[in-house]
């Protein structure tokens, strides 16, 4: 008996089938329900009724099905996850928490949903925040970002971009540097 919006959820994620990331099982049940009203996500711990193993599903709320038009005109689907896989990449071994990540690829998905003319943005736009968002947060992760977006080839592709990163002198104020001299 579907009651409320919540149950409503939970019903159709039980008709899904979720599958335990353990044995494979798609028996499991839910423990306990948190939404997250601030990354507009609901995470919900699962006991699979199989194994007994514990994992956590989070759901998004998803306000507009964003399109990316790349820079050969083609247009294709927003994936959170791939903006997420390049991000972490950029963030390998540096002192990034998962977390901060998280929340990164929150801010960005946010500010492109409101800022998409007619649901569509374009790969520059995606790539000029995400470089914008870590130069905040890590230089190191910004200049990785940076090169594998815009194809460096060359050595000086890289001093390029480096000369134009303030000292790295403790409490800089790196939201300083002029962004339109980045490209
Ligand atoms: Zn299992």
């Amino acid at each position: 008996m579907i009651n409320s919006a919540c149950d409503c959820v939970i019903s159709l994620l039980s008709y899904c089938n979720m599958r335990c990331p353990y044995c494979n099982s798609t028996d499991s049940r839910v423990t306990d329900s948190r939404p997250d009203i601030e990354d507009a996500i609901i995470r919900r711990r699962r006991v699979c009724n199989q194994c007994g193993a514990k994992f956590t599903t989070v759901e998004r709320i998803q306000m507009r099905d964003l399109m990316v038009r790349k820079n050969s005109g083609k247009l294709e689907a927003f994936d959170r996850e791939k903006l997420r896989r390049s991000i972490k990449l950029a963030c390998r071994n540096r002192e990034v928490g998962d977390e901060q990540i998280e929340r990164l690829v929150t801010s960005i998905h946010r500010r492109l949903e409101t800022e998409a003319p007619d649901d569509t943005v374009t790969s520059v736009m995606v790539g000029q925040m995400v470089s914008d968002s870590l130069l905040n947060l890590d230089p190191i992760a910004f200049v990785r970002f940076v090169s594998v977006y815009r194809k460096f080839s060359r050595v000086a592709d890289f001093k390029k971009i480096i000369d134009q990163i303030p000292e790295a002198d403790e409490g800089a104020d790196v939201c300083a540097l002029p962004k339109t001299t980045l490209f």
